[in-house]
């Protein structure tokens, strides 16, 4: 009951801190459709938002549907998106998913959690920035680095994983939060709860924290 409560508080507070804060690219809502969602996540993999915005800008100036993308040809890909690191590779992936959205699908972004991660180069978190972002659907909880590590920290959760801790954060977080879930840890990870010297002398949230390791000083 106590953890209960300390999670609707913790909740509420990112709410007011970072609920009207920019959404991260992959939430856009700027003629967002599911496949420019999709796109999106796979270019901002390993890399920062502000790489992921240019990168997505620049391609969907060019082409934001399967079959726009399989007709450029890769060195141009890799040029339009160039920016967002790994760009060979984000090519060739990108291309294959068009490929398989276009011949399978029909040119549709399916509406299923596993048909998408049975495409080669889509993992648990993309497939579930799509059903989240994508379509819009409030079960689906999509876990980086930001939403692994922080629920770690504070002691919500013990998990190795982030296919761990997203079973773990549906089984004790209330329902009406997954939606937000993402981007708000997303955003508190980013801009407080940083991978190495986290922000605590300014955090919102310290009196929930549990973190052993808490940085109080600002030095
Ligand atoms: S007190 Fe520090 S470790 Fe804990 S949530 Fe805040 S920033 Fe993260």
């Amino acid at each position: 009951m106590e953890k209960m409560r300390s999670l609707d508080k913790v909740m509420k507070i990112l709410i007011k801190e970072f609920g009207k804060h920019n959404k991260p690219t992959v939430r856009s809502t700027e003629k967002t459709t599911p496949f420019r969602t999709l796109i999106s996540c796979l270019l901002s993999l390993r890399t920062q938002d502000k790489n992921t915005r240019r990168a997505s800008e620049n391609l969907f100036k060019v082409a934001d549907t399967p079959e726009k993308i399989i007709k450029i040809p890769q060195k141009r890909l890799e040029k339009l998106i160039y920016s967002s690191g790994y760009y060979r590779n984000k090519a060739r992936t990108i291309k294959h998913v068009s490929n398989v959205i276009l011949k399978e699908y029909d040119g549709k972004v399916p509406k299923d959690f596993d048909r998408l991660l049975k495409i080669k180069g889509i993992g648990r978190k993309t497939a579930n920035i799509v059903m989240s972002y994508g379509f819009g659907l409030s079960n689906y909880i999509a876990i980086d680095t930001h939403c692994h590590r922080i629920p770690n920290r504070i002691g919500w959760v013990k998990t190795k994983t982030p296919e761990q801790t997203e079973y773990e954060i549906k089984r004790i977080l209330p329902k009406k939060y997954w939606y937000e879930f993402n981007t708000l840890f997303v955003l508190f990870g980013q801009n407080i709860c940083k991978p190495i010297n986290p922000l605590c002398y300014e955090c919102p949230i310290e009196k929930y924290c549990k973190y052993p390791y808490k940085n109080l000083k600002n030095e």
